[in-house]
């Protein structure tokens, strides 16, 4: 299949990017990994006369890990992000939800800012930069602004982005110490979307017994469900949290579709499940992570 007739811009910096898509407004669209907007062209379900390839602009790919976070450019691919030790070292959980983002081939091109802006609710990204509170970098010709995650994800296939904006980088803030992270999912193969899936984040007291305990759930809703799950773990070690309490406490606070993939009822319990593997996991990684300081 083609995708319906566009005028291509080739810029070569950011500046030139925005000035592109100030010229095309509301006709303009980014074209970054294309790993989802060419299929959305090519079954015309998106039909843009202007495309915007950032592929050439050089200073968006980038990667900066700092003890404070990592912050990611506009075209730094899923794989670079996935392979980046640096990253990984800041915040294991980037490379723990990657490898689950699809195959290689499509890590090698999909960009992970692409993917938060794309804000698929079965993506994986989208649920990390939301547990995390994480926030993406907006510019436009003559200004920029720092949108918080909580505020970035609007709906299904729904960001913050507007016309005329370039999504240039997001911030995943590195947890607090004595912190763990885990990403749990069931697919029907692995590298499809989740048909449920987890990111957990779990910090430990000097008594390694759980301080706090989050996770934001992939596929139950429009947007990642964050859900706060520290009253829950009762400030217990892992090993005698009140486990059935917290699958129960999830199960509670989300509120599934069903479609062919799953029944709403099945998506539910197995959300409880992978919340309860995800904390677990991350609770064990807290001591490992934490052992790194
Ligand atoms: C077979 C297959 C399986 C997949 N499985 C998964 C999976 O399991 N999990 C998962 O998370 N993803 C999956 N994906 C999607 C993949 O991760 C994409 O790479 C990602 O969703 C979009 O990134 P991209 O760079 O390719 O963006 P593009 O396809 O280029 O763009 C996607 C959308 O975001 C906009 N956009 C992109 N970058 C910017 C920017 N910097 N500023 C403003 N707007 C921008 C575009 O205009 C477009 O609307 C899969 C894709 C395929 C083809």
């Amino acid at each position: 299949m083609k995708p319906p007739p566009f005028e291509y811009h080739a810029p070569v910096s950011v500046d030139e990017a925005l000035a592109a898509l100030a010229e095309t407004g509301p006709h303009g669209k980014v074209l970054a990994g294309g790993q989802s907007l060419i299929p959305l062209l090519n079954m015309r379900l998106a039909a843009p006369s202007h495309l915007v390839d950032i592929n050439r602009v050089g200073e968006l790919n980038t990667i900066a890990a700092r003890p404070g976070g990592v912050r990611v450019g506009a075209l730094a691919r899923h794989a670079a992000v996935e392979r980046s030790a640096e990253a990984a070292a800041v915040l294991p959980l980037l490379r723990q939800a990657l490898a689950l983002v699809a195959h290689p081939v499509i890590r090698n091109r999909g960009t992970v800012v692409g993917s938060l802006v794309h804000a698929d609710p079965s993506a994986e990204m989208p649920a990390v930069l939301a547990l995390l509170g994480g926030s993406v970098r907006l510019a436009r010709l003559g200004g920029e602004r720092e949108v918080a995650a909580a505020d970035f994800f609007t709906g299904p296939m729904e960001s913050a982005v507007e016309p005329g904006e370039l999504a240039v980088s997001a911030f995943f803030p590195a947890p607090p110490p004595r912190s763990g992270t885990a990403f749990q999912e069931v697919a029907r193969r692995h590298g499809d979307y989740a048909v449920a899936g987890m990111a957990a984040l779990v910090t430990l007291d000097e008594d390694l017994r759980i301080a706090a305990a989050r996770v934001a759930c992939v596929s139950v809703g429009p947007a990642p469900v964050v859900i706060d799950l520290s009253d829950a773990c009762d400030r217990r070690p892992a090993a005698s949290v009140p486990w059935d309490a917290v699958a129960a406490a999830v199960r509670d606070r989300i509120d599934p579709d069903g479609d062919i993939h799953a029944t709403a009822e099945y998506r539910r319990h197995l959300t409880g499940v992978l919340a309860v593997r995800a904390l677990k996991d991350a609770a064990r990684n807290a001591g490992t992570e934490a052992a790194d300081e």
